[in-house]
């Protein structure tokens, strides 16, 4: 498979951009590759500079639930365009998809949109920071939540420990502030709480934690989640940047049915386009500026191609059957996969919700949190991800990151995704053996 083109642009890149790139993980580090460029996008396909396609799971790691190029999101992006671009002022477009949102879910009261999921959350802890008035938040292992500073932070050792930070440039003592516990385990969120008694202002949790792998959590955890945090005054934040729009309409609040306090939305929101938002009931959204004292501001917030592209999006997400259909495919395609290891006796996973797989090396069949994955599994997912992109097959380029379906992946793309998963399988067994 020719990679001068990419190759050639990542060395231009690289003049420009740290590691030639404007996001790590598309830099490849974790595969020990270079990046592949991608020129266009359509349906389940995208096509990089040397013209070879791939089918592509990584769907710009998750807004694009239709697909590249979808018909009707491109034509409202371009109606949209016709009357300007951006006015810092108040539009329709915002009403249309706000309507749109809080209609059809019985979560959220009042929305602000902004333009990322980062901003999304560092709004929603702020909100609950101001309304609650206090300053320690609670966040896990194995959660993302965008990069700002009191987020970018792991455990220490120890059960209930302060966090450090993460990133360089981040002050411990804004890290401080952030407690960070193992998932999947109640003792420590009782200790924390009876550690730090009315310091608490929120609890944050992806409620499908998709970002360190797919570590899906049973129900009665998340709801212990809500009752020890509202035992303690402290409010429950489901960061929903990815399961929003993703898992049902409702996110995973309506597939668990639990009624978080807060709830941030990216990604499929904004149609493929940057927005994002953040809502909770009209008494705590009160709190924001200018109706409340928790500032919080943005330029191009709402801004309207992002909007219209966000509500022809969403209005496909409302036809009847639709999460249905995303699911069943991809369940057919999980299956297909996982018979072919059990057949094999591969020592592999497969694990999906909804429209999302993950496929891990390591015997632990049902995993939670992030000590229990394999130390192996990067080496192995190297192995298979370089060759199914040697097939056509395009994942994001590390093996934490979760695989995604779109409406555009048919039962025979999907298929023939499946047979070209089992094969490079094959392969990497020959190389390492997997069993
Ligand atoms: C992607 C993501 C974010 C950050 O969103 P950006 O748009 O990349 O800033 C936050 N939380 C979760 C759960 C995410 O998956």
């Amino acid at each position: 498979m020719k990679r001068t083109n990419s190759n050639a642009l990542y060395q231009i890149s690289s003049q420009y951009f740290p590691g030639g790139v404007n996001s790590p993980v598309r830099a490849f580090r974790s595969v020990d590759g270079t990046p592949i460029f991608i020129t266009k996008g359509n349906g389940a396909y995208v096509t990089d500079a040397d013209d070879n396609n791939y089918i592509d799971f990584c769907a710009s790691w998750g807004p694009l639930i239709l697909g590249h190029n979808h018909k009707k999101i491109k034509d409202a992006v371009i109606e949209a365009a016709e009357n300007g671009l951006s006015f810092g002022a108040p539009t329709i477009q915002e009403n249309e998809l706000a309507a749109l949102l809080i209609k059809n879910n019985r979560f959220v009261e009042k929305i602000r949109f902004v333009s990322s999921g980062t901003e999304a959350v560092m709004s929603a802890i702020r909100l609950a920071r101001g309304y609650t008035k206090r300053d320690k938040i609670i966040k896990f292992e194995g959660c993302y939540h965008g990069h700002a500073d009191h987020l970018l932070v792991k455990a220490g050792s120890g059960l209930v420990t302060f966090g450090s930070s993460s990133s360089a440039g981040v002050p411990e003592a804004i890290a401080k502030e952030t407690l960070v516990l193992p998932l999947n385990n109640k003792e420590a969120l009782i200790k924390a709480f009876e550690e730090h008694k009315e310091e608490v202002a929120c609890v944050i949790i992806e409620p499908v934690p998709a970002n360190n792998g797919l570590l899906l959590q049973d129900k009665e955890y998340l709801e212990f989640v809500k009752k020890i945090a509202h035992e303690n005054c402290a409010l429950v934040i489901f960061d929903e940047v990815i399961s929003g729009f993703r898992v049902g309409f409702e996110g995973a609040a309506g597939y668990y049915d639990i009624q978080p306090d807060i709830i941030t939305y990216g990604k499929i929101i904004g149609g493929g386009i940057p927005a994002g938002c953040y809502g909770s009931s009209a008494k705590i959204m009160s709190y924001i500026a200018p109706d409340g004292d928790v500032y919080q501001a943005g330029t191009l917030s709402g801004n309207p191609i992002a909007m219209s592209a966000g509500r022809a999006a969403l209005t496909e997400l409302l036809k009847d059957g639709f999460y249905e259909d995303q699911q069943d495919r991809t369940q057919k395609f999980v299956n297909k996969i996982k018979h072919h290891i059990d057949q094999k006796g591969y020592n592999i996973q497969i694990s999906t919700i909804g429209s999302i797989f993950w496929m891990v090396y390591g015997d632990q069949p049902q995993i939670q949190s992030p000590d229990q994955i394999s130390k192996d599994a990067s080496k192995y997912f190297k192995a298979i991800f370089s060759k199914l992109l040697q097939k056509g097959v395009y994942l994001g380029p590390s093996g934490f990151e979760v695989g995604f379906v779109s409406a555009a992946h048919s039962d025979e793309i999907l298929d023939e995704a499946a047979n070209k998963i089992n094969t490079a399988l094959d392969e990497v067994n020959i190389e390492y053996n997997l069993s």
